[in-house]
């Protein structure tokens, strides 16, 4: 049986925990306490830690990790330094964890070196770990890549099937709602979202995973090519925007102002 389930860490990251056959994956722990106590409560160890870039939130857990669990290997971004990194991975790779397939996706914007991890469950569902690319009707900040970058990224991650379930690394729900909603004050379908999401977060209950079928349906980042998104960013702008990366550039300036 798989099981994927979220432990919550700091003000509002979660570090993904993935069970197949006995064995046990943590994506992104950014601390390791919470994981340890987690895993011990269980009787489970500890098999793979998959690290998708080099943010302190993400990484942070690691070394204590494999000191807790000597025979953990670490597999990340082979783009940047990641502490007891065993396994870099530049993307494109194919990996076979678990008993699980798995696809390793290059993914630069939030940072340059930032990797996806997509996997494949034994009934043919898609899993996606996109850590800080995309999230509930959001994205991640541009530290590092261009708006081209940033866009392509996600538009690859926009064209795995559409029933892919997307577990994201924060809990920015309803502010990014909220943007949401600025740039398309009649998305029926991301109204829907707020209504429940915000049940989800009253109960205490991640509102992640998503999907991409959700995610086309209501989140500005990755809805470039609709008429409200284009003229929300070309009013804000005062520019004629001919590009999808120049739309999403602007929607990703208008967030970090909102
Ligand atoms: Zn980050």
């Amino acid at each position: 049986m798989l099981t994927i389930y979220p432990i919550a860490i700091y003000e509002d990251n979660y570090v993904w925990v993935i069970e197949h056959q006995g064995q046990v994956a943590v994506v992104d722990p950014g601390d390791s306490q919470p994981v340890v106590d987690y895993l011990r409560k269980r009787n489970l160890s500890l098999d793979y830690i998959l690290v998708t870039h080099k943010h302190w939130d993400h990484v942070t857990g690691i070394k204590e990790l494999t000191g807790t669990f000597p025979n953990c290997e670490v597999y990340g971004t082979g783009h940047e330094t990641i502490p007891c990194l065993q396994h870099p991975l530049l993307g494109g790779e194919t990996l076979s964890l678990m008993g699980l397939d798995w696809k390793v996706m290059f993914t630069p914007g939030h940072t340059l070196g930032q990797i996806a991890f997509y996997m494949l469950d034994k009934e043919g569902q898609g899993h996606l770990f996109s850590a800080d690319n995309i999230f509930v009707c959001g994205c991640g900040r541009m530290f590092e890549g261009t708006a081209e970058q940033f866009q392509a990224s996600l538009a690859s991650l926009m064209a795995l099937p559409h029933n892919t379930l997307i577990y994201g690394t924060h809990e920015y729900t309803l502010a990014n709602i909220n943007f949401a909603l600025h740039i398309e004050p009649n998305n029926t379908y991301t109204l829907h979202r707020q209504d429940v999401s915000q049940t989800l977060r009253e109960e205490g209950k991640p509102t992640l995973p998503t999907t991409v079928a959700d995610e086309l349906k209501s989140n500005p980042f990755v809805r470039w090519n609709q008429p409200d998104v284009i003229r929300a960013a070309e009013h804000f702008s005062g520019l004629k925007l001919n590009s999808d990366a120049a739309v999403f550039g602007v929607i990703r300036a208008m967030k970090d102002q909102f």
